[in-house]
């Protein structure tokens, strides 16, 4: 199966824009960070043996992040664009194995620029809807568009946890800049440009790959 790697700070506008390429391309979009959310606020099994994990921001075991991708694969799509994944060397090794890498895209940003995004996240308490107070503003402040539920902050969110997930990129997840780049498979991009921007980067570099 081909895929296409998104990977940066949190805050970095990774979601955005593997959310974006995946329609594009008609591919399989798969965010773990997300998979495991779901898993702690509907109470499986999964989901009680990470919940702390992820309250305290840092890495869930890899074993448990190959399990999730694995249970979400949809074998009929042409291809997948993970977003979250992987976050570790190990998880890298994995990946290349199982898997064609076509392009990895690393959106680097400030970590003064991810602060500033991170504190105007917001996320809907009851169906789980994600604003940005500055970049994509709810119709009412502190209201889901969706369902009308109340918009909070996640946990994982708040400053405590924020300086353990940015530690936790520094020291495991930017040592991926090597290891891809040394297969010849990185993409740097300068995540401080709007969206528009990005996303024509990102379809130009793919464009050329098929060319
Ligand atoms: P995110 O919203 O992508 O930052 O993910 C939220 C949390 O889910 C992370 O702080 C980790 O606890 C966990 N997580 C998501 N993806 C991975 C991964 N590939 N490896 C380990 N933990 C992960």
């Amino acid at each position: 199966m081909q895929c296409i790697v998104f990977f940066g700070i949190q805050g970095s506008g990774k979601g955005t824009q593997a959310e974006l390429l995946s329609h594009s391309l008609n591919f399989q979009h798969i965010n773990t960070g997300d998979l495991f959310r779901d898993q702690v606020s509907r109470g499986t099994e999964l989901g009680l043996r990470v919940r702390e994990i992820i309250g305290r921001g840092e890495l869930v075991p890899d074993e448990l992040v190959f399990q999730i991708v694995d249970s979400v694969l949809e074998p009929e799509r042409k291809g997948i664009v993970f977003d979250g994944f992987p976050r570790t060397l190990a998880q890298a090794e994995f990946l290349v194995r199982h898997y064609e890498v076509l392009r990895v895209f690393f959106l680097q940003l400030e970590e003064a620029d991810a602060i500033n995004r991170i504190s105007a996240r917001r996320v809907c308490g009851d169906c789980g809807t994600n604003y940005n107070l500055k970049s994509n503003r709810p119709q009412r402040p502190d209201l889901c568009d969706k369902c009308g539920g109340a918009l909070i902050i996640r946990k994982d969110d708040r400053p405590e946890a924020i300086s353990k997930r940015f530690a936790e990129f520094y020291s495991q997840t930017l040592a991926l800049k090597d290891f891809f780049g040394e297969q010849g498979l990185l993409t740097e991009i300068n995540a401080g440009n709007s969206i528009d921007a990005i996303a024509g980067e990102i379809a130009n570099t793919i464009g050329n790959l098929n060319s």
